[in-house]
């Protein structure tokens, strides 16, 4: 299909959130799992919740445009896992946590760029009930790379502990 216009431009955009979204929630949970501070275990948890309802809010726009959400594979979240899952395997403790807080924000801020774009495309368009649906996820995603970035600030400090 030629992407020639913006209504497909969004679609095509949609897919590739809709790919990296299932994507995240077959990740979160082993990240949960091998986090050591119990702080970031909750917020991986919690974030495997709102990504589900990410999922279902997209399943919602593909509704509303018409379209199928299917046929579209996120390559980017797919370097992304693969890169955190080499991290899981060699590192360990604390510095885990840290790496995967710095694992976790690259993800944040790669949905952040898109649910961005598709939110002020959906607008331009006059999809006002769609850009309301991705500016939710969109402020949830911001919220989240809020969080890590306050749990950063002491889970570092017990990583360089654990270093010396
Ligand atoms: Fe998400
Ligand atoms: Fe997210």
């Amino acid at each position: 299909m030629t992407v020639d216009t913006v209504e497909k431009l969004l679609v095509e955009e949609l897919k590739d959130l809709y790919s990296a979204e299932k994507q995240i929630t077959k990740a979160l949970p082993k990240m949960a799992k091998n986090a050591t501070n119990n702080d970031l275990k909750t917020a991986f948890e919690t974030h495997l919740k709102q990504t589900e309802g990410h999922i279902e809010r997209l399943d919602r726009v593909f509704e509303t445009l018409g379209k199928s959400s299917s046929g579209k594979t996120c390559k980017a979240m797919q370097g992304l896992i693969e890169e955190g899952s080499e991290q899981m395997q060699e590192l360990e403790g604390e510095i885990l946590d840290a790496a995967m807080i710095c694992a976790a924000q690259k993800v944040e801020h790669y949905e952040m760029a898109g649910y961005g774009s598709v939110r002020t495309w959906a607008q331009l368009l006059g999809q006002k009930e769609v850009a309301d649906l991705l500016q939710q996820t969109l402020d949830e995603e911001g919220e989240t790379d809020h969080k890590l970035t306050q749990l950063a600030g002491k889970i570092n400090k017990q990583a360089q502990r654990h270093a010396a």
